[in-house]
């Protein structure tokens, strides 16, 4: 099999990166450090190519037949030891450590379990940082600000963790095949891992009915009156919209409504 005669596969979220100036663009965006990368579908090897130039790199890819193709594309690279492939599945792989160096993820990820991956490795201690290309849609929700439409738990998440900022916005004629939508390319740069699971709840309900307030969302788990309180001793007006609470106030109410617990 030569790369010319790969056909991409649509359950595997196949859509190659062509454009070389948005290749580049990624390149030049990576934080200056001396992290391992992990690249999660290498696909042809277009973006491997460029980061194998620049560090060594740990690829996960699904797909057998585009295993072979880049174990051969990359027969030098991996007697080198700049290039190691893992063939399987990366979520399967990541169920226990999936590498025990400190490492930064580069992809151009699979866009139907993107927002996994980057969860999972928001979560992982040795990930230091994600430079990542998803839909535009779901790099907007991680880079929002309180007050913006989209500012939602995935927002609060990754501002919790750190910073997160869109890099590109790419158009589907960068790809081959072309998805139907736009893309983009975003950094977070970690300070720290995820938070704790019991706060993620609190954002899941929080964020439920997104138009309602946070008071008529939160009020399922909590008891009215008690959250009333406690957002009359954060100065938020009980009128406030859940995309309207910054992240730092989302984690004093956290802690307010655990003492609510009791
Ligand atoms: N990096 C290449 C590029 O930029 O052209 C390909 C990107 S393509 C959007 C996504 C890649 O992820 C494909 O090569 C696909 O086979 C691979 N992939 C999909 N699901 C995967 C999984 N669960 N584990 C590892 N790789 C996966």
């Amino acid at each position: 099999m030569n790369r010319e005669s790969v056909v991409a596969k649509k359950k595997f979220g196949q859509n190659f990166l062509k454009d070389q100036s948005v290749l580049r663009q990624i390149v030049e965006a990576m934080p200056k450090n001396d992290n391992k990368i992990v690249e999660i579908g290498p696909g042809l090897g277009d973006l491997t190519k460029f980061l194998v130039d620049v560090k060594s790199v740990e690829a996960f890819e699904v797909d057998t037949d585009l295993c072979k193709l880049l174990q051969s594309t990359f027969k030098e690279e991996i007697a080198t030891k700049r290039l190691h492939i893992n063939c399987g599945d990366v979520l399967e792989a990541w169920q226990s450590e999936l590498v025990s160096e400190p490492y930064d993820l580069v992809a151009n990820l699979p866009y139907y379990i993107a927002t996994n991956i980057i969860l999972k490795a928001l979560a992982d201690p040795m990930c230091k940082n994600i430079l990542v290309m998803v839909q535009l849609e779901v790099a907007e929700k991680f880079c929002a600000s309180s007050g913006e439409k989209v500012f939602g738990s995935l927002g609060v998440i990754a501002q919790s963790v750190g910073t997160a900022q869109i890099v590109v916005k790419v158009p589907p004629t960068a790809f081959d095949p072309q998805p139907k939508v736009d893309s983009a390319v975003f950094l977070i740069q970690k300070k720290r891992d995820r938070n704790d699971k019991e706060f993620e709840d609190m954002l899941r309900v929080a964020f439920s009915q997104p138009r309602k307030t946070l008071v008529k969302n939160l009020s399922s788990k909590y008891d009215k009156k008690l959250l009333q309180e406690a957002l009359e001793e954060l100065e938020l007006a009980l009128t406030i919209r859940p995309h309207q609470v910054n992240t730092n106030d989302y984690h004093q109410l956290y802690k307010l409504t655990r003492s609510l617990d009791g």
